[in-house]
């Protein structure tokens, strides 16, 4: 059965928890039976309506690990090859923004773009998964992120650190979704209500599984740590005032403002 996992803030405040949405409610769960395999989450017996509570971004990650270029048609309006071994990058757990936060646009840059990308949250520590394994079998769920890029910045450093990691740069949300199948979805992206971006997974060059596996073989994947897995063609510029939406089929949509910074 599928399951949508949120963290949240009490409208009465105190620490961020994890919780189970299910229609209006949501119920709390500690951290512990978010991230076990077995028994699966037990629900506490007294829900929160929804809409009192703050969502927070629904996983704090150790890191987000990025893929560059991993759909044919996003490369190709940018100008570059296709990889032959998947692009990896970091961004910061600093750059995590919640669903409904804004987006701040740094001042040093003129050209701030939008990225709809399919995230995958890890459910369980994955270091040099075998051949014989499953990758997916170590996914708690998936999300949308928003891989937000200056992209002025990007073409003149020869790393994507500094395009890719100022504050507010990673918003994930609004929720985690799991037991879905990651094969073929559609990742769409909206501004102020249009369509920008609108891809299937099937198109990705490397797999979600196939990612999973070569990443748990450079660095180990923690509970919680993030995959952005790329981004379909249409990626433009985000303007002070925009709504910027990503919505990834059976996930949700994560919805964003957009501002300058002051
Ligand atoms: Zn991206």
């Amino acid at each position: 059965m599928s399951k949508k996992i949120c963290r949240f803030l009490n409208p009465g405040g105190g620490e961020a928890s994890y919780g189970l949405i299910d229609g209006a409610s949501v119920y709390p769960v500690p951290a512990v039976q978010i991230f076990s395999s077995s028994p699966a989450p037990v629900w506490s017996s007294e829900g929160i309506a929804l809409a009192s509570v703050k969502l927070l971004a629904p996983v704090a990650p150790s890191k987000i690990v990025c893929v560059g270029r991993n759909y044919k048609d996003h490369a190709a309006e940018l100008g570059n090859p296709m990889p032959d071994a998947p692009l990896l990058f970091l961004k910061p757990p600093s750059a995590v923004a919640a669903h409904g936060d804004a987006i701040e646009l740094p001042a040093v840059s003129s050209r701030v773009e939008h990225e709809g990308e399919l995230g995958v949250v890890i459910g369980r520590r994955a270091r040099r998964v075998g051949d014989n394994e499953n990758p997916l079998d170590y996914v708690l769920g998936y999300t949308c992120v928003n891989d937000v890029t200056a992209r002025d910045l990007q073409r003149l450093d020869v790393q994507f650190t500094r395009a890719k990691s100022f504050d507010t740069f990673c918003p994930v949300g609004p929720y985690i979704v799991t037991g879905l199948d990651p094969f073929d979805l559609q990742v769409e992206t909206r501004v102020n209500g249009e369509t920008r971006q609108r891809g299937r997974t099937a198109a990705m060059a490397f797999s979600v599984a196939y990612l999973i596996r070569y990443i748990s073989h450079i660095m180990t994947l923690e509970p919680g740590d993030v995959i952005s897995t790329g981004t379909p063609a249409g990626v433009g510029p985000l303007a002070d005032g925009d709504v910027c939406e990503v919505e990834v089929e059976n996930v949700g949509t994560l919805s964003n403002t957009v501002r300058a910074s002051k």
